[in-house]
């Protein structure tokens, strides 16, 4: 029999390979979102307002009153790997910008229509420039503006028919903008966060700028969590075990939610880690009745060199050293709060 040739290898399209990596960093709206926000936040704004329309697959829009961008910046400003923030790969150790991978807005334009309109101190009106498949379309043009920078992703995966299909609920895309929002106020206090549905007048996140953390929790996530919030902390400066410095606030076992919302920071990014979930959830499964859920909120500073940022595509996981050591000794300190919170209620109602 004719043996058969192997499958020849192609070159891929460079837009095909666009689209395809534009998938993996903006795989549905709230990581388009989070994109955004981490930009906002590393241009130093102090207030931070989102609209959305459809869950964020007809519309996200994000103003925010930081730096804005040089109009000589702009032509490249959605090209692939063009950033402000990181130079030389070594830099990545150190980096204290959210972004540094010079990805997301060109991934935006692949897959959604951006628009962009931004404003320096230095300037007195604003330009407004559109973006498709990585490419400035026409000319910026003058605006009027205020100092800061607006952006519009319209038609999210409007050429992605899979993706898009993938989306039936618009009401659940908007609860992970929510979501996301929602953590990014509570741990970014002194900045103000308003997010909204395009066309309601009421906000579902609105927080003001420098108030205490407490008073944006209260804000965000009720006066049901903020009352029953104990303060925990713990850290440890032995290099031989994991060095750390961890602040948070804590539910006692009086709070019972459903679900446990537990909001983590590394170096001020909002990641995820399961082995520490996992770990503070078995405490609380010690303490509270099968069904009840606590609210945790952590913010965890590493010495920069011991952590990797640039382990997913999304950003949304960090690797550090010694997490076993530093999983545990959280967990301790979790442990030995909500144990002396627990009797020194018993002891009030006591007496
Ligand atoms: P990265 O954040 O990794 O640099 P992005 O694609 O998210 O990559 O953004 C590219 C560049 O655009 C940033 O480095 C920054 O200089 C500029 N930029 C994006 N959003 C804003 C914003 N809201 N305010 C000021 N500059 C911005
Ligand atoms: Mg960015």
């Amino acid at each position: 029999p004719a043996k058969a040739l192997p499958p020849q290898i192609r070159r891929l399209d460079e837009a095909v390979v666009n689209r395809i990596a534009a998938g993996e960093v903006i795989q549905r709206p709230a990581s388009a979102l989070k994109e955004l926000l981490e930009n906002s936040i590393d241009a130093g704004s102090s207030s931070i307002a989102i609209t959305v329309k459809e869950g964020g697959l007809k519309l996200i829009q994000i103003a925010d009153n930081g730096h804005g961008i040089r109009y000589e910046d702009l032509p490249i400003l959605c090209e692939r790997h063009t950033t402000s923030k990181l130079k030389e790969f070594e830099d990545l150790q150190t980096i204290n910008t959210l972004g540094f991978r010079g990805e997301a807005l060109a991934s935006m334009t692949f897959v959604a229509h951006l628009t962009v309109t931004t404003m320096t101190a230095d300037q007195n009106h604003g330009y407004r420039a559109s973006y498709k498949d990585g490419v400035m379309e026409g000319e910026p043009r003058p605006c009027a503006a205020v100092k800061g920078t607006q952006i519009m992703v319209e038609n999210l995966f409007y050429n992605v028919a899979a993706r898009r299909k993938a989306f039936k609920n618009p009401a659940e895309e908007y609860g992970r903008i929510l979501d996301v929002v929602s953590k990014f106020s509570i741990h970014k206090n002194e900045v103000s966060f308003l997010c909204k549905k395009h066309g309601d007048s009421r906000a579902d996140v609105h927080t003001m700028a420098s108030t205490t953390r407490l008073d944006a929790i209260r804000a965000v996530y009720g006066p049901g969590v903020a009352r029953e919030l104990i303060e925990v902390s713990a850290s440890d400066d032995d290099p031989l075990r994991a060095e750390f410095e961890m602040k948070g606030f804590i539910t006692s076992a009086n709070y019972s939610a459903k679900k446990t919302t537990f909001v983590l920071f590394i170096n001020d990014r909002l990641v995820e880690c399961s082995a520490l979930r996992k770990a503070i959830e078995v405490v609380y499964a010690a303490i509270l009745p099968k069904a009840s859920k606590p609210f945790v909120y952590m913010s965890i500073c590493l010495p920069s060199e011991h952590v990797d940022v640039n382990v997913h595509p999304t950003k949304k996981e960090v690797s550090f050293l010694n997490q076993e050591a530093l999983v545990d000794s959280i967990q301790k300190a979790v442990e030995a709060k909500l144990m002396t919170s627990n009797t020194s209620r018993t002891f009030y109602t006591q007496t």
